[in-house]
């Protein structure tokens, strides 16, 4: 699958959303719960542009700098949300911060500090989601299961960092076991308070919604393979 040419971007958006329907009515959910976040990591402005004039609003981007480019060409677009869904080095978080994008990776008290810091000394509020490794897997970021509890109740006490939710990305191998991982977030999450989660791309987001994500972060199957 090539990158997407602009003439299919409307029916590939228009897949995804009936696709995403679908997944709700099978679970008894309602679609206007779900956040569909479109991963533009690797692809161009322009397409991220056509993106915006389908309709679409929340965008995913994983490398700092790269957002930085985005952010500046497409600045006449005011109402575009940006998601930050890489891990981020306590040394980027001010441009996070400046571009008012929500960080769907926040994993350590040292990074949520940094971040206090940031947003308090330019007065600025950040919206946050809590990333867990669930899994333990040493090659990957996140905080740790027991970390959970005092992460979110630090970010519950910070004036500046708003909780929006816990992100997740499992491990991915066969789609379908990462049923049980979505689950297990979701029950975990609820048992500290929280109700909206970040899980599911374009290999699981189905069985994410099934297991009660409220946002999924699809790149391929709406943009097509990276450069
Ligand atoms: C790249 C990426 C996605 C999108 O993955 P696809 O398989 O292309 O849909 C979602 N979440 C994160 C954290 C990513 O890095």
């Amino acid at each position: 699958m090539a990158v997407v040419q602009k003439e299919q971007l409307a029916q590939r958006f228009a897949e995804i959303r009936q696709r995403v329907y679908a997944a709700c009515k099978h679970a008894n959910r309602d679609p206007d719960e779900i956040c569909l976040v479109a991963v533009s990591k690797r692809h161009s402005a322009d397409l991220v542009r056509d993106a915006y004039a389908l309709g679409q609003r929340d965008f995913g981007e994983n490398y700092v700098q790269e957002l930085v480019d985005k952010a500046e060409q497409l600045k006449d677009l005011t109402d575009l949300r940006w998601h930050f869904i890489g891990h981020l080095q306590r040394n980027k978080a001010k441009k996070i911060i400046e571009l008012g994008a929500q960080l769907q990776t926040l994993d350590s008290f040292s990074l949520l500090q940094e971040l206090n810091r940031r947003c308090s000394s330019s007065a600025q509020k950040l919206q946050v989601w809590v990333q867990v490794n669930l899994a333990e897997e040493p090659q990957k970021s996140g905080c740790k299961p027991q970390e959970l509890p005092r992460l979110i109740s630090k970010v519950k006490e910070s004036q500046w960092l708003k909780l929006q939710g816990l992100m997740l990305i499992p491990p991915a191998e066969i789609p379908e076991n990462n049923a049980l991982w979505f689950e297990r977030l979701r029950k975990l999450g609820e048992s500290l308070g929280v109700t909206r989660f970040s899980m599911g791309m374009s290999a699981d987001f189905e069985i994410a919604i099934a297991a009660g994500s409220t946002c999924v972060r699809i790149g391929t199957d709406l943009f097509g393979t990276r450069a």
